[in-house]
């Protein structure tokens, strides 16, 4: 059987020390943290970075900092793993949301293939200009986008960009299920995204909160090529208990093995992702 790619989403946007005492947030946690879910079995690492009060930013400084760090950790430690910098975490404008690609160009970049109301909270923009500039630029810079789908309308999106050439096939798709706003974390609900992605894709998905495991489970029954975890998505071991990426990432080990999954390393994922880089 095919092996199975594990993506550790970091901290996302939002995550705080509150909610989860472990979440990376300054360069050096990054850093450190890449290197201790590369060593549990992630292949890749999907990062954002915040600001020195620790909310969420876009500044290419920051990127800089934290991707830097990183690289240099690797090369010591001698661990590998992909990097997938964010395209959305946090307030700015459409070209600062690119520029740490031009700059830092990662293996791979998140693209939210659409618009929703996030949470009820605030609107989730991703306009029609910038998917066809993040577009262009993936395609300049070699890397590789995570698709991401919140909503069944975002499929509708990413396939008008690929008949239009702003994504190259084959894509990669990150189902993202139960943000509110966007479609919950259901069974149902994954099994219907997973008939309608296009030919030769391949896929991964992750669940938020109570939706994390189920979405693990149900990704491994379906075949997924990927499951995402990580404290930007889930926060709870259990309903009692706060986790770690790190052990977030063991337990997706250990259950993609019982399903007789074996896990892919980054220079695997690569090949399965066809990154050329
Ligand atoms: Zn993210």
């Amino acid at each position: 059987m095919k092996k199975l790619i594990i993506t550790a989403a970091l901290s996302g946007a939002g995550t705080s020390k509150k909610q989860a005492p472990t979440v990376p947030i300054t360069a050096r946690e990054i850093a450190e943290e890449v290197i201790a879910v590369a060593k549990a079995g992630a292949a890749i690492a999907h990062i954002h970075v915040r600001d020195d009060e620790g909310y969420g930013t876009m500044k290419t400084e920051k990127f800089r900092e934290a991707v830097e760090l990183t690289r240099e950790l690797m090369k010591k430690e001698k661990v590998d793993i992909i990097i997938n910098l964010t395209t959305s975490g946090g307030v700015a404008t459409d070209d600062l949301r690119l520029a740490h690609l031009k700059e830092l160009k990662p293996e791979m970049c998140s693209y939210d293939a659409g618009t929703m109301n996030w949470g009820n909270s605030f609107i989730f923009e991703n306009s029609p200009k910038f998917l066809e500039k993040l577009g262009e630029t993936t395609i300049k810079y070699n890397i590789k986008p995570e698709v991401e789908i919140f909503d069944g309308s975002m499929l509708g999106n990413a396939n008008y960009y690929i008949k239009k050439g702003f994504l190259k096939t084959s894509c990669h798709f990150q189902f993202v299920l139960g943000v509110p706003g966007g479609l919950d974390a259901t069974v149902r609900n994954l099994n219907f995204l997973y008939e309608m992605l296009p030919k030769d894709s391949t896929w991964s998905v992750t669940g938020i909160g109570k939706g994390h495991l189920p979405m693990l489970l149900t990704g491994l029954a379906l075949g997924a090529d990927g499951v995402r975890v990580g404290l930007e998505d889930n926060v709870l071991y259990s309903p009692s208990k706060v986790t770690t990426n790190v052990e977030l990432v063991e337990r997706a080990v250990r259950l993609a093995k019982e399903a007789g999954r074996e896990i892919a390393t980054p220079a695997e994922a690569r090949e399965i992702l066809n990154i050329t880089k």
